[in-house]
């Protein structure tokens, strides 16, 4: 259970109230090409505007690089909080963030105003920290919330270094509810506690792998990183994904997951292609059989038979990764299946951000899932165990 002070232990009215969000949307030609993430933002603001605050949004969006970027400003999204929430979010456009238009905007707020700072990002002290930056933001509040879950992995100027300079620092619901879901999956589950992971590289899961393995009854592993573990028990995976480094970490593994009585599943099949592409010659073939010139794109269909059964008798599920290169319609349908499955097993679903969500939110999915994280790099963090720095940050109860 989180320990931090939330958006319901203060008094905000007639408060200045900086909310980190995390608005960092796709944008194609200045339209929001999914709009998850303001939506997600909106039970925290609606509940600071009926408190009778004077709300100041900050988020970062994209990588500008410490310098104002035209494309990357947040103008787009103030004008569709506008419309998500019925009322004036007004754009404080300021090149500099915290600069004159900024700090007038402010000024003549009234209780119930809400407005929008431009990209964080814009200011190249955001993400290192700096106390110059923080003190500028911190300077235009009485109170501090975070909601930004998605950015909650990083120590920077509008999520950390601004909480040094203000005396209240809180967590938003959006924060709250991320923590509640994947402390419970993790540190609480209903058990059976199935995990599946996938994406591309072992080495950018490692601790995940392991942190897991003490927690879970089943862990199921796929994707490109399944190849390393395939190798490693001495099959032959041809041009398949794989991290050389990492075969004596993947024996080392399945030997944890033995000792722990961690049933491990890995491919049984697996979807090869002749070359990287959608539109090359395909076969399904046991796993640890694959030709010379051919690469593992996706499981194969025992495979997917295999993980839905796993799935259907779990009581708690956390996914995260791919099942194969699943922006290739021929190699999607091993994703596919884990989404169906997760969309049809009564288990508590957790979807880790990322591709995983983005998979299951165009499928169509979205609302057969328990909870879709926000944040991909921040939720694989969480499953790590380690404490995120932007939750470390707030106050405690
Ligand atoms: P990650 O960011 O580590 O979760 O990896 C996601 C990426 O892994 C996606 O872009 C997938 O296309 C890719 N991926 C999944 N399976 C494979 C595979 N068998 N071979 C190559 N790439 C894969």
């Amino acid at each position: 259970m989180l320990n931090k002070k939330t958006v319901d232990d203060i008094n905000v009215k007639g408060k200045k109230v900086l909310v980190r969000c995390d608005f960092n949307v796709p944008l194609q030609n200045g339209k929001i090409t999914d709009e998850n993430r303001l939506v997600a933002a909106l039970p925290t603001i609606k509940k600071l505007i009926a408190d009778g605050g004077r709300i100041i949004l900050c988020s970062h969006l994209g990588k500008p690089k410490g310098e104002p970027k035209p494309e990357l400003s947040l103008a787009p999204v103030a004008a569709r909080l506008t419309e998500l929430l019925g009322q004036e979010v007004k754009f404080a456009a300021d090149p500099e963030v915290v600069g004159p238009n900024a700090k007038a905007a402010v000024e003549a707020m009234q209780d119930g105003d809400v407005i929008l700072l431009e990209n964080t990002r814009y200011r190249v002290e955001e993400t290192k920290n700096g106390d110059a930056f923080s003190q500028e933001l911190a300077s235009l509040c009485d109170v501090f919330v975070n909601d930004a879950f998605g950015t909650a992995h990083r120590a920077h100027c509008s999520n950390v270094g601004v909480t040094k300079y203000v005396d209240t620092a809180v967590v938003g619901y959006l924060m709250q509810k991320e923590i509640d879901f994947l402390g419970n999956a993790v540190d609480n589950p209903k058990r059976p506690f199935v995990a599946i992971l996938g994406g591309a590289k072992v080495s950018s899961k490692i601790s995940v792998i392991n942190n897991l393995l003490d927690k879970v009854d089943v862990l199921i592993i796929g994707g490109g990183m399944s190849y390393t573990f395939s190798k490693a028990q001495g099959g032959k995976i041809g041009k398949s994904l794989c991290e050389d480094d990492y075969l004596q970490y993947a024996l080392e593994m399945i030997k944890k997951a033995e000792e722990k009585g961690v049933k491990l599943l890995l491919p049984v099949d697996s979807k090869i292609g002749d070359a990287f592409s959608n539109d090359c010659n395909s076969q399904i073939v046991p796993a640890g059989e694959i030709g010379d010139d051919w690469q593992g794109l996706d499981i194969g269909p025992e495979t997917e038979k295999i993980f839905a059964d796993a799935v259907k008798d779990a009581k708690t599920v956390v996914w995260n990764g791919p099942m194969g290169c699943f922006e290739m319609p021929n190699f999607a349908h091993g994703t596919e299946a884990i989404a169906k499955a997760l969309a049809d097993t009564d288990a508590i679903t957790i979807i880790g951000g990322g591709d995983s969500a983005a998979a299951v939110n165009i499928l169509g999915y979205g609302d057969k899932m328990t909870h879709i994280s926000t944040g991909g790099g921040a939720s694989l963090e969480f499953l790590e165990g380690k404490e995120l720095p932007g939750v470390a940050a707030a106050n405690d109860k």
